[in-house]
């Protein structure tokens, strides 16, 4: 079987976590039958997940990045399979809000998820991680109150994540959801700034979001959604 490079699976919706369902529901064994990058979290909330090339790492709350192995598990993951036909773009000098802004304006995408992988140097990378949490899980508003921040200059690396239109919001981040990984593996995490000095951008569009739930997890089931705190909650988690 080929991979479908047109296809984004994800595991687990952005908005269980809303509640504090952080029980990891999935292993990475599996999660990476799905798909070679992507981003996420892991069991407990254990900090900001970066899968790269076929390995799922983690950027934890002390900025430590550490593999995760095959029996790790993860609450909520996004995947894609990479295709490495797809053209780069050359990216110099150019913030990401001014990124952001240009890739909508090049191309109709707003309606689509599409997948963003940039390698390169950065002038400066600004990121945060979660802090891995204990049961009796806090909600994520509590959980995500006090987010360490980190910062570099001139680092090279791999940003990696998704655009999701705004209609999905709650499954996922409406708009750009991106994290990332030095080369060095030793920084990283979810992305609030960037400036790019030099880079190559590919955007991968899908045609299918595959949406996975865990459907043996009894807190999922029994929880309840609110559609107006969920937004409410996005908008402060992770903004
Ligand atoms: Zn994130």
């Amino acid at each position: 079987m080929t991979n479908d490079v047109k296809r984004v699976y994800q595991h687990g919706t952005l908005a269980l976590l809303i509640p504090g369902l952080f029980t990891g529901t999935m292993t990475v064994a599996e999660l990476l039958t799905h798909g070679n990058f992507g981003i996420g979290t892991a069991h407990g909330l254990a900090g900001e997940l970066v899968l790269l090339d076929g390995h799922a790492y983690t950027v934890n709350g002390d900025g430590q990045v550490t593999e995760l192995a095959p029996d790790g598990t993860v609450p909520f993951a996004t995947v894609h399979w990479q295709d490495s036909s797809l053209p780069t773009q050359a990216v110099h000098q150019r913030t990401k809000a001014e990124l952001e802004t240009q890739i909508l304006a090049q191309a109709p995408l707003k309606n689509l998820f599409f997948a963003v992988k940039m390698t390169g140097t950065f002038k400066v990378m600004h990121t945060r991680a979660v802090q891995t949490q204990q049961e009796p899980y806090p909600n994520l508003t509590v959980a995500t109150r006090v987010q360490p921040e980190f910062e570099q200059t001139d680092v090279t690396g791999t940003l990696i994540g998704y655009y999701a239109p705004a209609l999905y919001q709650g499954a996922a981040v409406a708009g750009y959801h991106v994290h990332f990984l030095n080369d060095t593996h030793d920084f990283g995490g979810h992305i609030l700034d960037y400036t790019v000095v030099d880079a190559q951008m590919t955007l991968q569009p899908f045609e299918t979001f595959e949406q996975h739930f865990p459907s043996d997890n009894e807190a999922f089931l029994k929880s309840d959604f609110d559609l107006q705190q969920v937004n409410a909650d996005i908008e402060e988690a992770e903004h």
